[in-house]
């Protein structure tokens, strides 16, 4: 019997493993499309977050050594405090969030987190303390509720359900016949996208990361679906630092600062309001999209 069972039990425990590193690996793909190049220092200690407060300083950086992509960015992100990044494409924003979770080194000055410089700290503790909401999540054919606590077997049903509220999807669950119970996926009911993205924003919840990364999608979804998954985010993002790489402006009106990209420089910085009266970069950007969506 014991050794039938033991080895099943360990076949399991390794596919699942498996099964794990491969989804966050597919779900990093689209803010990370890269294998990781660093390693930890021995002995690296745990990253202790206060706040979450994040800060590039005076970063340089290029995946070539001899082709820089940053050039010198500073940017603090105060705890709690939104921030959204813009610029136009190959600005260099999406490479910012991979630095930020150690995908790659910076070549000159530093990222730090609650004052601590992610080059000094063990990589799964920072990883643990950053939220990646992915652009597309996987489901498996399994329950909602397996779904959403998927890498935290340990979750509550409290604290499931609390994470399905914050990400505006519980009222959805709970009026389906069989709620928490029912089955998703290919074999099972089928979400639309954004039911399946605020799947995935309480999945990224249940984890209760300090700080979010959000690499906002480029497709375009529908304008009610917009609507929904953003209310989703920004209520997702209370109590925790957010760093929103956008693509579209109009979702970051409203973040507390909006920080302007322009080939691997920041060019401005300021509230929305701020941005359009100054009639620099972020207000012709802003004005060449209002014309698209008007066209
Ligand atoms: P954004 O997200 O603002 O569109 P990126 O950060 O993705 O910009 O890209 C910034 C620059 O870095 C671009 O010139 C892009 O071609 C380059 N780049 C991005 N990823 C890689 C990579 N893996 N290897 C080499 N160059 C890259
Ligand atoms: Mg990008």
């Amino acid at each position: 019997m014991i050794q039938i069972t033991m080895p099943l039990g360990f076949l399991g425990t390794v596919y699942r493993e498996i099964r794990q590193s491969l989804v966050d690996m597919g779900e990093m793909f689209e803010l990370l499309d890269q294998p990781r190049e660093v390693a930890d220092r021995p002995g690296a200690p745990a990253l202790k977050v206060s706040g979450g407060a994040v800060a590039f300083d005076r970063v340089v950086f290029g995946y070539d050594p001899a082709r820089p992509i940053l050039h010198g960015i500073s940017l603090a992100v105060g705890a709690g405090e939104k921030v959204a990044l813009v610029g136009p494409s190959g600005s260099g924003k999406s490479t910012i969030g991979r630095l930020l979770f150690r995908f790659y080194d910076v070549s000159e000055g530093a990222i730090r987190i609650d004052g601590q410089d992610i080059r000094d700290v063990a990589q799964d503790t920072l990883h643990a303390a950053i939220g990646v909401v992915p652009q597309d999540t996987v489901l498996f054919n399994d329950t909602i509720r397996y779904n959403i606590a998927y890498g935290r077997e340990e979750a509550t049903e409290d604290e499931i359900v609390a994470a399905a509220k914050a990400a505006q999807i519980h009222d959805f669950i709970a009026a389906l016949p069989e709620g928490y119970d029912t089955t998703v996926g290919e074999r099972g009911l089928k979400l639309s996208g954004g039911e399946k993205q605020r799947v995935g924003i309480a999945r990224t919840l249940l984890k209760d990361p300090p700080i979010l990364l959000l690499d906002e999608a480029t497709s375009a979804l529908d304008t009610e679906t917009e609507a929904e998954i953003q209310g989703a985010l920004r209520r997702a993002g209370q109590g925790r630092t957010v760093l929103t790489i956008a693509h579209r402006l109009s979702t970051v009106a409203d973040a507390d600062r909006i920080v302007v990209l322009e080939a691997g420089r920041v060019v401005e910085e300021g509230t929305h309001a701020a941005l359009l009266a100054r009639q620099g970069r972020y207000a012709q950007l802003w004005a060449r999209q209002q014309a698209e969506h008007a066209a």
